[in-house]
């Protein structure tokens, strides 16, 4: 029995990265996780490794940016599990560029990934944990959500975003318990995103000393596996070699 046995915990952005191994991570420690995101031939891999190491895990096609997909993963968890314990909002993505190359898109679909993605899943599972009278929201932000860098603005302006969400939604709910994660510099395909050539090559050399993912699945293992009264409500976890 490890120390999240029988807790339903659903995870966005699953298929690769640090949602892969908070999934991997929360079901060694007895979870029954539900992972959702786009690549669904990774999640049905995850799924199988997860179930042959002894784990329990589902999957489900996720679009966070599609409130009726996230509906549907919510309604999917459910109804194989009858409750839902935790929520990591951990979908995100990176496209930096200076404001100067004018990459709306790319800005607009930050906003659609990061900040509506993260309101969707509060939307979709908040009626659930209410009704329940518990439940916990995990949300990734970033030490981008706390200062800013060149080529980071949009970026940053969606992880300050989601730790002003979190508060908010923190103080609202005395039966919700609400977890702000913000990841320094984490080994991932987060950089892929980057079409822009400088703020590909600054990123390179920023990402050079990076953490494995397990150190924010920990992280979130730690948050998750409290005891019900406790609220741990921000974690900030960097390499030891970072100097800003
Ligand atoms: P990855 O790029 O490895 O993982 C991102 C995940 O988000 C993928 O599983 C991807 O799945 C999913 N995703 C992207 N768009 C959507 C969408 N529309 N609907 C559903 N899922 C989507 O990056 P990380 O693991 O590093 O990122 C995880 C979180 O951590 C992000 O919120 C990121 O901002 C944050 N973070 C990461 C840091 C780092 O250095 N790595 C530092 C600080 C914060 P798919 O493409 O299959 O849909």
């Amino acid at each position: 029995m490890g120390v999240l046995s029988n807790k339903v915990i659903l995870i966005t952005g699953a298929s690769s990265g640090i949602g892969e191994a908070t999934a991997r991570h929360l079901a060694a420690l007895g979870a029954h996780v539900v992972l959702g995101a786009r690549r669904t031939d990774r999640l049905e891999t995850l799924a199988a490794d997860i179930a042959a190491a002894g784990g329990s895990a589902h999957f489900q096609a996720l679009d966070v940016t599609d409130p009726a997909s996230m509906d549907a993963f919510v309604v999917f968890a459910l109804e194989i599990t009858g409750t839902i314990d935790a929520l990591v909002n951990n979908a995100g993505i990176m496209p930096l560029s200076p404001f100067a190359a004018l990459k709306t898109e790319e800005w607009n679909r930050m906003i659609d990934v990061n900040i509506r993605g993260v309101l969707h899943g509060i939307a979709s599972a908040l009626p659930v944990m209410k009704a329940q009278g518990f439940g916990h929201f995990v949300n990734l932000s970033s030490i981008g959500g706390h200062r800013v860098w060149p080529s980071c603005g949009v970026y940053s302006a969606t992880k300050f975003a989601v730790r002003a969400i979190s508060e908010g939604l923190r103080m609202e709910n005395d039966d919700i318990r609400v977890t702000i994660v913000s990841p320094g510099v984490v080994e991932s395909e987060l950089a892929d995103t980057i079409s822009d050539p400088g703020a590909r090559a600054a990123m390179q050399a920023f990402r050079a000393v990076a953490l494995s993912p397990d150190a924010i699945a920990r992280a979130i293992g730690y948050a998750v596996g409290e005891p019900s009264d406790v609220d741990v409500n921000e974690i900030i976890v960097r390499p030891v070699a970072t100097v800003e």
